[in-house]
């Protein structure tokens, strides 16, 4: 269900939509930004702050609109291995078709439209607001694991205080499993395995 209605309203400072009712047919090409803001209007965002410019080629017809994305910036995020929050590039290209031609189009009805997203517009709407499809496109543009990127000479970023507290706390658990197991001999030698992330991370 999209609450993207309630999120403009609550935020006009900025808009992310497109009049296409009054826009004659062909193509056109918009700008939007987002910034800190934009990324505090959705609750729970993985992103705390975040700079992207997002450009978009649109072509409209008498039925429906393609828009051809391009995204780039970077956005805050928090490293799966240390926690620290740290900027990650943006890079995202993706194409929408806003159709307002009143029938509305499923998933796979057409072959040609079958990659694409599709938003279905309701009779009399004259106007698309993209800012969620905006937001979920950053986020699917990031990759599963966030980690701190390595510098010049091999080096992680990560926070190094935080991960010898980490591997204190590893050490002292596993300890503890150990001494609790009638395996303990056997176990000793074993390395801690790290966790693995699953495909369960949305970020909304
Ligand atoms: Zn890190």
């Amino acid at each position: 269900m999209r609450t993207l209605h309630l999120d403009v309203i609550m935020d006009n400072q900025h808009s992310y939509t497109i009049a296409y009712g009054s826009l004659p047919q062909g193509k056109h090409t918009f700008e939007f930004e987002v910034n800190d803001a934009f990324f505090r209007r959705f609750e729970g965002s993985e992103i705390s702050e975040g700079q992207v410019s997002i450009s978009v080629d649109a072509e409209k017809t008498s039925r429906f609109m393609a828009l051809l994305f391009g995204m780039e910036g970077s956005v805050k995020v928090a490293c799966d291995r240390c926690l620290d929050e740290f900027f990650m590039p943006v890079d995202f290209e993706g194409t929408l078709i806003v159709n307002f031609s009143g029938d509305a189009e499923e998933e796979g009805d057409n072959d040609n439209l079958s990659e694409d997203e599709v938003m279905n517009m309701k009779p009399g709407d004259t106007e698309v607001d993209l800012a969620q499809y905006i937001y979920e496109s950053i986020c699917l543009s990031l990759p599963m694991q966030r980690l701190h990127p390595n510098d010049n000479e091999g080096v992680s970023a990560c926070n190094k205080e935080m991960l010898a507290k980490l591997q204190e706390l590893q050490e002292e658990a596993q300890r503890v499993r150990n001494e609790n197991s009638p395996w303990s001999k056997l176990s000793a030698g074993s390395t801690a395995r790290t966790a693995k992330r699953g495909n369960e991370r949305e970020c909304f």
